[in-house]
């Protein structure tokens, strides 16, 4: 009923209730400028992760279907490259997220800004287009290059940010000139439905975006499809390896965003009360299901002494469904992830952790089906231990303690992730060797989710990345571009060649 809600004039275009037997709605795709209903007789649910009811049905596109969708985008491409670069750029979202994902409005909320904040550094992206000239390098002679779009391009979405991560990834590529095959997250399909609606309205020609839905079936797909020159994906590593390997084996650029274990190293001269709140925060804000959550603390030294306080703040966080006011935090996406992220917590127990805080129990009044963990705090960590190995994705803190800043270090790079750290202290030195040592993308100082913006890249390393240039920013656009060189002769009449040239010019 809720999902009624929703603008129904937006949705009504997008997700039906008539097609399906069951009478729940159906999510549409978007093929060459139409939201249609797909054919295929596999449908996978939907769930709200807040009572886990069956919102609607997303369907596992056929295979004519997407062939159709990556067809209309190779149409679509010539018209849309030639199009002048210029001409190119141009709280319903939160709410679905909120019905879909489970995160609380008001970090959906910064999830649709913080996307947003992609597509309007997409809109000025000319001056990152240009290509390069160099006059006069021989008699006659100009070199230049052009920086030009790659053709149909695909990507291949996660659950946890349903609106800013497809927003890392069409906007850019078609201000590029490229037409875009996009397959959101087949557990969160409204949001990007939402925002092709808002493209379509503002003026995008058809077949310039088309969205499909499935699972392994359209993944493969996309990864062989001979027409699909690029893929940028952001998911897990099982994902990503995988489809790194099987595009790049078809000869396509891939960029893979992937998983993470993120450090925050607390050092006793930090400024405590900021920092206690920073690593709550961004430990179990959106049910830590956010791949940069600061999901590991390091205390040095004195600062163990912390752990106290810190278990006291994690302790007052309201735990309630996404769309219900003052909740800090909502449930996990599936009861699936609610069982892995409480056998996780239970393996810390096994093998000699304590539990200072325990999630697991928790029961949310009203939302007694949901699929809720609590903040939990896992101390005595050792990094042999399964619950600091494997990425939790779950608002689990586990705690490793160190006396120094060089233990501190080694232990950030020696785990196999590289995608976000943050060190909080109050002394420069501090501050520098440690962002100068640590082998990983993105390092906060005193700042615990280090997510960049748009103008510069999205910079996970090692494990948590494969491919060469990363999302968006400058890198963006090189990963959508590909460069043509000409080089140019124009002689006056009287300069004319006497004899062929048949030495290599030099
Ligand atoms: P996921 O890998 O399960 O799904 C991502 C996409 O891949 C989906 O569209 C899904 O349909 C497809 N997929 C899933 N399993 C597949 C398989 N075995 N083969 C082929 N395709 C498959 O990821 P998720 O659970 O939706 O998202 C959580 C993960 O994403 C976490 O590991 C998180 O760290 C990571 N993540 C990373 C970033 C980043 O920028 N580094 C950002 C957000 C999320």
């Amino acid at each position: 009923a809720r999902i009624l809600q929703i603008s129904s004039k937006l949705k009504s275009t997008w997700y039906s209730s008539s097609s399906f037997s069951s009478s729940l709605p159906t999510v549409k795709l978007f093929i060459d400028g139409k939201f249609v209903e797909s054919k295929s007789d596999k449908w996978i649910d939907i769930h709200n992760p807040a009572t886990n009811e069956v919102i609607g049905r997303v369907p596992q596109a056929t295979k004519a279907e997407m062939d159709a969708a990556v067809a209309s985008c190779k149409r679509a491409f010539p018209a849309w490259a030639d199009t002048s670069v210029l001409s190119r750029q141009q709280k319903e979202i939160a709410k679905l997220i909120t019905l879909e994902q489970g995160k609380t409005l008001a970090d959906a909320e910064g999830d649709v800004f913080r996307g947003l904040q992609v597509v309007e550094h997409a809109c000025s992206v000319t001056s990152l287009m240009l290509g390069e000239t160099m006059p006069s390098i021989t008699k006659d002679m100009d070199l230049y290059s052009y920086r030009l779009p790659l053709g149909v391009c695909a990507g291949i979405a996660p659950f946890n940010f349903p609106a800013m991560i497809p927003l890392w990834m069409f906007p850019m590529a078609m201000v590029c000139g490229n037409t875009f095959l996009m397959k959101p997250s087949e557990r969160v399909p409204g949001a990007t439905m939402l925002l092709a609606k808002l493209l379509q309205d503002s003026g995008a020609p058809d077949g310039t975006l088309n969205i499909i839905h499935g699972q392994h079936e359209a993944v493969n797909f996309i990864c062989d499809h001979l027409d699909i020159k690029a893929i940028s994906f952001v998911g897990s590593n099982q994902a990503g390896e995988y489809i790194f390997e099987r595009g790049s084996r078809h000869g396509k650029r891939v960029q893979a965003n992937m998983g993470a274990k993120n450090h925050g190293v607390v050092m006793p001269d930090a400024n405590k009360e900021n920092t206690l709140n920073q690593l709550v925060g961004a430990a179990f804000g959106a049910a830590g299901q956010r791949c940069m959550a600061l999901s590991t603390a390091i205390l040095v030294g004195e600062a163990k002494k912390w752990l106290p306080e810190l278990v006291e703040r994690a302790k007052n966080l309201r735990v309630n469904a996404g769309d219900q006011p003052g909740a800090d935090l909502g449930p996990l996406i599936t009861p699936q992830a609610k069982e892995r992220v409480c056998n996780l917590i239970d393996s810390g127990a096994k093998e000699g952790a304590s539990i200072l805080l325990d999630g697991r129990k928790i029961k949310v009044k009203g939302y007694e089906n949901g699929n809720f963990v609590g903040p939990t705090i896992i101390s005595d960590v050792k990094p042999n231990m399964t619950c600091y190995k494997e990425e939790i994705f779950g608002p689990v803190l586990v705690v490793l303690e160190t006396e120094t800043l060089d233990e501190a270090i080694k232990i950030v790079n020696d785990n196999p992730y590289g995608n976000g750290t943050a060190i909080f202290t109050t002394n420069g030195a501090t501050a520098r060797k440690y962002s100068h040592l640590v082998d990983v993308g993105q390092v906060g100082v005193n700042v615990p989710i280090p997510v960049p913006l748009p103008m510069f890249s999205f910079t996970g390393s090692r494990s948590s990345f494969r491919g060469d240039t990363n999302f968006y920013g400058k890198q963006g656009i090189q990963f959508y571009t590909q460069l043509k060189t000409i080089t140019s002769q124009w002689k006056e009449e009287d300069a004319t060649l006497s004899s062929p040239a048949v030495v290599m010019p030099t």
